[in-house]
């Protein structure tokens, strides 16, 4: 039976559609019937794709895929062929439908540049979104399986050194500025004393970073490597008080990968997971289940505080409906996905709380 629910339409402001470039990871039409089953209503494509999405017609290209089941919305490189060294034109991908500006997967570690565009972003009344992790060749933070098997960490100041450059810019330019995929205790604290500050400053947290931690784990398995890589568990339990308490939204950063790229292990492999098909079941269960969040809230970091950084959010349409089952909580079946890739640590897992359609 369960309890049903329902909520204005969920957005995910971080998914990777590998389209065009690496269709045989995701099309945008497996990532939009993946995103559709994970009961979300519209998803913000990332625009590492292959080409880059720095151009008006890769926009609208994506805007006008048609007959899907959930809107895309698409983002926008904040510099051409996302190399950073030259803004891109900025203003065009607006008026084209771009949600915000972004370079995910690569931080924009030129100052100059990135202040330049946080100042055209703020004529448009546009946020710039940022991959906030500053270079440093590491590939999982230390814990004891880097430790183990002698792997280079990621340390917590590559995530912090960005997050106070990008808010240091934030001052400067009044660019409103989401952190992307946060993942250390003190990064949040600088997002919660920028919010205090009343800048224009938010950030998101992915499932990942809330239901797992580096501390946990034991086996050299690309499938828990992403960038940011996973924090330790101070660093979990502070991302899941802020999303308690408001400070931070959900997003999926789901990142479909082929088997080859992550059949190598940590030091090797690509970076990320999916996850459009896991998020909703995992969030509930980490934030409603163990954290005590209400449910109303717990829905908001999935509608709400998403439409805030998506310019043209009145585009997002449709309701989301979850059905809360305890007595029969549905397991993760990695084989059936709409997605077309695999890596996911999730398979065999249990969540009472599952996505219905959503309604038009
Ligand atoms: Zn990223």
């Amino acid at each position: 039976m369960g309890r049903t629910f329902e909520f204005p339409g969920f957005v995910d402001v971080h998914v990777h559609f590998r389209d065009p470039g690496l269709a045989a990871a995701e099309t945008t039409a497996s990532g939009a019937e993946a995103a559709g089953r994970g009961g979300f209503a519209a998803v913000v494509t990332m625009p590492n794709t292959n080409p880059a999405g720095d151009s008006v017609e890769w926009v609208r290209a994506q805007i006008d895929a048609a007959g899907l089941p959930v809107k895309i919305i698409p983002s926008a490189c904040i510099t051409k062929g996302r190399l950073g060294r030259e803004v891109a034109d900025l203003e065009a991908l607006a008026e084209a439908g771009a949600a915000f500006f972004t370079d995910d997967g690569t931080y924009v570690s030129d100052d100059k540049v990135m202040e330049e565009a946080m100042t055209r972003a703020a004529q448009l009344g546009m946020a710039v979104c940022d991959h906030a992790l500053v270079p440093c060749g590491g590939v999982i933070r230390d814990c004891a399986l880097a430790r183990r098997l002698s792997l280079p960490v990621i340390p917590v100041s590559a995530e912090t050194d960005a997050i106070a450059r990008d808010i240091s810019l934030c001052r400067v330019t009044g660019c409103r500025l989401h952190i992307q995929h946060i993942s250390t205790a003190a990064g949040v604290e600088m997002v919660r004393r920028a919010q205090r500050e009343g800048l224009p400053v938010t950030a998101e947290a992915t499932p990942h970073h809330l239901l797992l931690s580096c501390d946990d784990l034991a086996a050299d398995d690309a499938n828990f490597k992403m960038a940011p890589p996973l924090g330790n568990s101070e660093d979990r339990a502070e991302l899941r008080r802020a999303v308690k308490d408001g400070t931070l939204m959900f997003a999926t950063d789901h990142a479909p990968h082929p088997p080859a790229t992550k059949a190598s292990g940590f030091l090797t492999s690509a970076n990320g997971i999916v996850g459009l098909e896991t998020a909703i079941g995992i969030t509930y269960a980490v934030m409603v289940e163990e954290e005590g969040m209400d449910i109303d809230s717990w829905a908001k970091a999935w509608w709400e505080l998403p439409r805030w950084i998506v310019a043209g959010s009145e585009r997002i349409i449709g309701n989301t409906r979850i059905c809360i089952d305890e007595e029969n909580p549905q397991k993760v079946d990695v084989s059936r996905f709409a997605s077309l890739s695999r890596n996911c640590p999730y398979d065999g897992m249990r969540f009472s709380c599952r996505p219905l359609e959503v309604q038009p």
